[in-house]
This record gives C-alpha cells, structure tokens and sequence, in this order.
C-alpha cells in the first residue's frame, strides 16, 4: 500500500516504517539515544525505532525527577515473546527511578475484541505473572485492571466530555455501527494513559507498537485539552517576528479597556467593540488562527478547532476567553514573553494547578519494531508457529526456534560465498531482540558471522534453539514462584 495505515484493531503490517516519520511526525530515536543515560538493549540496537517527545522523559531520568511509564496489556491470548518486549520497556523504566504502570485492558479486550469475562481472567493472570518474573517490581510499581479502577474510569468521563463522535470516527474509523462500549473503552485508555499524573504533572512514557500510534495523538490532543492555557502556550511557540504577538498584545490591552468599562456586557458585544476600537483585531485573530494551525500539530490544535468551530464573531469571542483565562500569566510575564516554550509550558501548568486543574503534560511515546513471525510474515497470537509464548513447553520453544525460517542462502556454499541475510531472517531478530540479552557483542558476533558467511544456518538455528529452551525454563521456573505469591499483589485478577 501506498499510504502507511495505523489501525490500532487491525492486522495491517507496516511495510515502511519511514512513512511513519514522514506522514505521522514520529521521530527517530537515534536522535535522542545520546540523552538517555544507559540506554537498554532495545534502544541501542534500534528494536525501539521511534519517538514522540521522549525529550522530557530522558531529561527526568538524568535529573532524578519524577517521572511514569505505563502500558496496558489487551488479555487476548497468551503473552508471547513479542509482548516481551513492552514487558522489558517498563521494567527498564521502573529500574532508571521511574514510577511504573501495568494494566491489563480488560474493558478494551471486551468490548473491542469481543473477549468473555472468563476468557479474560485466565489471560490476565498470564500476563502478570510474565511480567512479574521478567523483573516488574509490585511493590515500587502499580498493576490494575481497567475495570477495578474508579479514578480511571472517573477520568475517562471527564475526557469523554472532550471528545465527540465525529473525531474517534476520523480517528478509528468508526462507523454508525460502532457500539458505544468500544468508544467508551478508547476514553477509558486515554484515562490509563494520564492515570500516573492525577498525582502531578510528570513527563509519562507509552511503550508501544506503532499501530498504537492513533491512541498516541489522540492522548496528546485530550491532554491538551484539559489545560486552560492553550494561548499561551501559542505565544510561547510563536517564533516568528513578534507580529503576532504584538497584535494579540493590543487585543489584550483593548479588551482591558473594555473590561474596565463595566456597564459593557462581555463576550458577545466584545467582539463588535474590539473591532471598532483597538487595532485591527480581525487580523489578530485571522493570525492566530493561522498561527495556532500552522503550529497545531501538536499540544494547540484543541484552540485550533475551537477558533475554526466557531463562526467569525464567536471564534473572535473564544479568543478574549482564553486572554482573559490567561490574565495572570500575562500580568507576570508579559514583558518577557521570550519564554521558551518549555518555560511557558510549566508557567501555564503551574496556573493550571493553582486554580484547580489537571496540568497534565502530553504524554511521550516510543515504538518498537514488531518481530518477524518465525515462519515468515507477521508474528501473529493466532497462529502458533509464527510466535514462542512465554508458556510454551521449552522442547516445544526449541522445535519452533528449529523450524523457523531464516535469511539464509540455498547452500552451504553459496552462504560460505556471499553470506547470510541476517536483516531478514527471524532467527538472528530472536538474537537481537531477545537472546542475547544485554550483550552487545554477542549480537553483533552472530551478526558479522553471518553476513561474513562464517556461520551457517543449522548451527546458528541449534545454538538459538538452545538458547530459547533455557529462557523457557528459567522464565516459567520464575512464573512458578510468583505464582505462589499472587495473593500478596494488589491486584484482584479474577473479575
Ligand atoms: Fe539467520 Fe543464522 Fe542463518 Fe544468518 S546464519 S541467516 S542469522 S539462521
């Protein structure tokens, strides 16, 4: 396909995953691995491909400020060796100081993917107890399940009033027979997603596969919508010439004279006085409209559809609003508005918290590549060749790891010759993602035997395959234990 789908429900593939940094502004990690301190494995070996906005999280991580990770597992089936890398994302965070998030998406598997309570009690335990034994830390971390969990569902209520139907419908395609237990369940994972800063603003990372990503942008936009401030933060990103700002200045100051007036009625009447008065305000607002679009990608599209929504008067109306909304921002800082934008971010935070918001901060994002299916094509739950669960019987992991396809070439000789192709062969991924773990060089070792034509592939298959039996053994030997101890959680798993 041309175009690069993002369907958080469906099976596409993505083909090409510069499309994604073309058409959907996801950034390449490469670019902010040399800010994160002791990178992981993942990150290192670019398995974590993509970003959006980790900038803040990193900074938290090398400061020693708070900061969350959080990720929700859907119960749909046995938690595989794909799934083990979100569980190695948060368990990576929690380690570097932050405060860790798993949840398993009960209402979503439900809803969205027509799941049985039953069905999704039994998985529910599968996945906590993989993440447990793979290092999760419940005591330092959170684990809930959507449904058991007031404050999320209070706060999805409270971002349902900031989303309409016609927007999830452009978001997910959602149609007239979309049922509503499913849109509900998109506000209910939006609430997940800014559940770790009801207790305060803190920069919060979502590991996720870039299929998620529609989640992402739709977080962002709530989030922002939440905040009261969204001018401000437009001046912050205003960094033209000042033109805008100056106009929106002499708005701000007509609209003090008129305030002081106070037989003048507000709001409405405004508009019509601002437009006889004080200089040319249609063009204020003309360019902040322009403006706020130009930058409305991210956290100030919100203000963008609010000016957009509204006829000429009113948009004009919404504008006053939010100056007047912003008044002590502006009292305080009006004549050194060269703020840079994070500055004024956490300026318009801090009001924010004073007169009673959220302050939340747009949640960051990064996204890792989806694992090759060990027969070829995607890794799929549904088919079990193409995966190795974490609960498969370790021969079994071993015989699958043997069987499974690779980028090898028809014969011994013509790889001695030439070499493997070790970027499309799904055994030397299980190196790189997973068996060689923290080391480096091993991966990279398997790697250049490989293209060197060194190694040939019923050696290099044996070698993973026993390394796979051992992970099986010693993972669900670490199940086992845990499985002992569930009663000590504060998760109740069964519904
Ligand atoms: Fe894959 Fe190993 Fe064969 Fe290379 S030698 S193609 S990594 S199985």
């Amino acid at each position: 396909a041309d175009e690069a789908t993002l369907d958080p429900w469906g099976s596409s593939t993505i083909a090409d995953y510069r499309k994604l940094f073309e058409q959907f502004g996801i950034e390449e990690f490469d670019e902010v691995l040399p800010e994160v301190p002791n990178p992981h494995y993942l990150m290192r070996r670019g398995v974590i491909f993509g970003h959006r906005d980790y900038r803040p999280v990193a900074e938290a991580m090398r400061n020693d400020d708070p900061f969350a990770a959080l990720s929700g597992f859907m119960p749909t089936g046995d938690p595989h060796i794909g799934h083990k890398l979100v569980f190695d994302e948060i368990i990576w965070h929690q380690q570097q100081g932050g405060d860790a998030h798993a949840l398993i998406a009960d209402l979503e598997a439900h809803s969205a993917r027509g799941l049985s309570w039953d069905e999704i009690d039994e998985h529910a335990t599968d996945y906590v107890l993989s993440l447990l034994a793979l290092g999760f830390d419940p005591d330092e971390g959170t684990l809930y399940r959507q449904s058991d969990n007031r404050e999320v569902q209070d706060l999805a209520f409270e971002l349902g009033a900031e989303a309409n139907f016609s927007e999830l419908q452009a978001i997910y395609d959602f149609d007239g027979e979309t049922d509503i237990s499913h849109m509900q369940s998109v506000v209910t994972q939006m609430a997940d997603i800014l559940y770790p800063q009801l207790d305060g603003p803190k920069p919060t990372v979502i590991p996720v596969g870039p299929d998620q990503d529609p989640h992402m942008r739709l977080a962002r936009d709530l989030a922002a919508r939440m905040r009261f401030f969204g001018v401000t933060e437009a001046f912050a990103s205003f960094e033209a010439d000042g033109v805008e700002r100056t106009l929106l200045r002499q708005a701000y100051d007509a609209r003090e004279d008129y305030a002081e007036d106070a037989d003048r009625p507000r709001c409405g009447e405004a508009a019509n006085w601002l437009r006889d008065h004080q200089p040319a305000p249609a063009d204020a607002r003309d360019s902040v409209v322009a403006k706020l679009d130009e930058a409305g990608k991210e956290p100030l599209r919100p203000r963008v559809r609010f000016l957009d929504r509204n006829a000429t008067e009113g948009a004009f109306e919404a504008l006053i609003e939010a100056i007047d909304g912003e008044k002590r921002v502006y009292d305080e800082h009006i004549d050194t508005f060269d703020l840079d934008h994070a500055e004024a971010e956490e300026l318009a935070r801090q009001v924010e918290l004073d007169t009673g918001g959220y302050g939340f901060q747009p949640p960051s994002s990064i996204y890792h590549r989806f694992m090759t299916g060990l027969t070829g094509g995607k890794m799929s739950s549904s088919i079990p060749a193409s995966h190795i669960s974490l609960l498969d019987d370790p021969e079994d992991g071993y015989d699958k790891v043997k069987s499974a396809t690779t980028g090898g070439r028809s014969t011994a000789e013509e790889q001695r010759e030439k070499g493997g192709k070790a970027d499309e062969c799904p055994v030397y991924e299980l190196y790189a993602y997973l068996l060689s773990g923290d080391d480096d060089e091993f991966a990279k070792e398997v790697y250049d035997e490989c293209v060197g034509g060194e190694r040939l592939c019923g050696g290099c298959k044996e070698q993973a395959a026993e390394l796979m039996e051992q992970f099986l053994e010693e993972h669900q030997e670490k199940r086992a234990e845990w499985e002992d101890r569930l009663d000590e959680l504060d998760i109740d798993l069964d519904s």
